[in-house]
């Protein structure tokens, strides 16, 4: 009979809003995800595409999360981690639920994913993590380290981009790594942006805006520095 009733004051607090449904079904208080990247500079495709996947995700927190260098990719030019980390900061500080990480960027030398990821469990022992990456990061994805541990200690989720056939890159992932198979979701198509870094980095040696590319914050920043002026 008293659980009869406490059951019914949950489901009363629930139907009045006044008990968000997870907590009601007590499920994770918190939902947090974790996108990695150079955001070399961040843009706001970035940011679209990242809002999109925490919402059809269900993610309280979702953490943008500059590298040192990617490991993979140590031939192009980049800016430096705290230029990075200072436009990842500037670019969400307006945005619930966008944080910056400096985790990857305080560390010294090569960001390893498996290892950010164990700090992150660490810090947050009861949260569910999930881990987001590009339709890009899927041709490169088994050459990272451990990286069948990472799909079991965290969900990872591709979020859809633009030029990009991601059905046809996870199904080349999984009979190159068939220990892969079944471990990454992929998000629906959300929106669209055809935004690279790539590109921003060209326009902005070549004198051209970038305003409506990156967020107006950002945006200022770049003028007021020589980020990217000289190099591609
Ligand atoms: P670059 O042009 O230098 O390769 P980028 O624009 O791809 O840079 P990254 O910092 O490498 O930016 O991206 C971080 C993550 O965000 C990657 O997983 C990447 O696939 C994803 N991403 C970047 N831009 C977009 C976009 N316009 N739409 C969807 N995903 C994106």
């Amino acid at each position: 009979m008293l659980l009869r009733s406490a059951r019914s004051i949950k489901l009363f607090l629930l139907w009045t809003g006044h008990v968000p449904i997870r907590k009601a079904m007590n499920q994770s208080a918190e939902q947090l995800g974790v996108v990695g990247g150079t955001f070399n500079p961040i843009h706001n495709g970035h940011l679209i595409t990242a809002r999109a996947a925490k919402e059809a995700l269900g993610l309280d927190r979702l953490l943008l999360m500059p590298n040192t260098r990617s490991p993979l990719r140590m031939s192009e030019p980049l800016a430096d981690a705290a230029e990075r980390l200072e436009m990842v900061r500037l670019a969400v500080k307006d945005e619930p639920g966008l944080e910056v990480c400096d985790l990857e960027v305080r560390r010294e030398g090569t960001s390893f994913l498996v290892e950010t990821l164990r700090l992150l469990q660490e810090m947050h022992p009861d949260t569910p993590l999930t881990f987001l990456m590009g339709v890009d990061s899927l041709e490169t994805f088994d050459r990272w380290k451990e990286v069948e541990r990472i799909v079991e200690m965290v969900r990872v989720a591709v979020m859809p981009r633009p030029g990009s056939d991601a059905r046809s890159a996870l199904k080349a992932l999984e009979e190159r790594t068939p220990a892969l198979t079944g471990k990454i979701l992929l998000l629906k198509q959300g929106p669209q942006i055809e935004i690279s870094a790539t590109d921003i980095r060209k326009r902005i040696k070549a004198g051209k805006s970038v305003s409506y590319l990156v967020p107006d914050a950002v945006d200022a920043y770049l003028k007021q520095s020589d980020v990217f002026k000289g190099s591609l």
